[in-house]
């Protein structure tokens, strides 16, 4: 599929590099004009998965996390998300809702729910002991929806 526009970037594992995903992806997003709901879940679907790569992904040791954005045709964002981590063994099991794996430390299960509210389609692929990669998409509304609204 065409690649209307594109942005790639790593930043290491580190809560304090939550808010720079969504900005990243915020300042991509802003172009193609998307509501303020839109703009508001994309943001949470980042987080819940930068978040999930560096508080799962990489547990006890450091590494980085990738993002992809794309704009596709037809207004169709894609949101890619990547850590070189320890992976998931049961990804069936990882995605049942109130599933966690840290229930000690206060985490509801709910990351992977919310992706999928918030996107028209989640796609996980991990290794144990090699990463894990999201692969998101959403289209946003017409424009003409917009306009009318
Ligand atoms: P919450 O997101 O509500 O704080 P959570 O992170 O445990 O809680 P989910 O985001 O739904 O819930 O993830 C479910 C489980 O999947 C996690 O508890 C973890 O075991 C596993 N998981 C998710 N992402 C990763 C990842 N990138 N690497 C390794 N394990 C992961
Ligand atoms: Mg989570």
């Amino acid at each position: 599929m065409k690649i209307l526009n594109e942005c790639r970037c790593s930043f290491p594992a580190v809560s304090a590099n939550e808010a720079l995903a969504r900005a990243a992806l915020s300042a991509f997003l802003i172009p193609a004009d998307p509501t303020a709901q839109e703009l508001a879940d994309l943001r949470t679907v980042i987080s819940e998965a930068v978040t999930n790569a560096i508080v799962h992904g990489y547990r006890h040791k450091e590494g980085m996390v990738s993002i992809c954005l794309r704009l596709l045709p037809e207004r169709v964002i894609y949101i890619r998300v990547s850590d070189k981590g320890c992976g998931i063994g049961d990804v069936e099991r990882a995605m049942v809702p109130l599933y966690t794996s840290a229930p000690e430390e206060d985490r509801a299960g709910l990351g992977f729910a919310i992706m999928q509210t918030f996107t028209d389609s989640l796609h996980v692929r991990s290794t144990p002991d090699h990463g894990t990669t999201l692969t998101m998409r959403r289209r946003l509304g017409c424009s003409e929806e917009q306009d009318e609204a």
